[in-house]
């Protein structure tokens, strides 16, 4: 990571100033409450936190989980972002009421579906609730590699 990422990281809402204090504070305090909401056992600043702050997801499921993360906090530039130009809306009205409170998500498994690693899918399952009822998305997301960045492309819905 270089000094710039980790420079526009400490002036991240939630990121925290310095990723070690984060880190020190973690041990003291219940980890649920400060975990990723992606759900890997890491810190939100040492997790989808760096991909926020710019870094390249190093792979299709790390930003699938960045964007699960980013759907929690409501980062919708980031969602943008990460949305293949071919099938980016142009809104995500993430405001939009009655706002979906998200719950946690599952990984079921991860398939690379070029011998480049220019194309993966993620199969996942979300949890959320939304105007008092409980929703379960399973969904299986296809991803692409272009310029050393994943986006998301697509998903099928079950
Ligand atoms: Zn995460």
């Amino acid at each position: 990571m270089t000094a710039k990422m980790t420079a526009k990281m400490a002036h991240k809402p939630g990121a925290g100033s310095d990723p070690k204090v984060v880190q020190s504070k973690a041990r003291n305090a219940s980890s649920a409450a400060l975990a990723c909401p992606c759900g890997r056992a890491e810190v939100y600043a040492l997790c989808c936190g760096r991909f926020h702050a710019g870094a390249p997801a190093p792979d299709a499921e790390s930003l699938m989980r960045s964007r699960y993360t980013a759907y929690v906090l409501g980062l919708e530039d980031y969602l943008r972002a990460t949305w293949h130009a071919s099938t980016r809306p142009a809104a995500l009205n993430l405001d939009a009421q009655p706002v979906a409170k998200w719950l946690g998500l599952d990984v079921k498994s991860r398939q690379a579906a070029d011998a480049e690693d220019t194309a993966a899918s993620v199969e996942f399952v979300a949890r959320y609730r939304v105007g008092g009822r409980a929703v379960r998305l399973h969904e299986v997301s296809r991803f692409v590699c272009e310029a050393g960045r994943w986006y998301y492309v697509d998903g099928v819905v079950d």
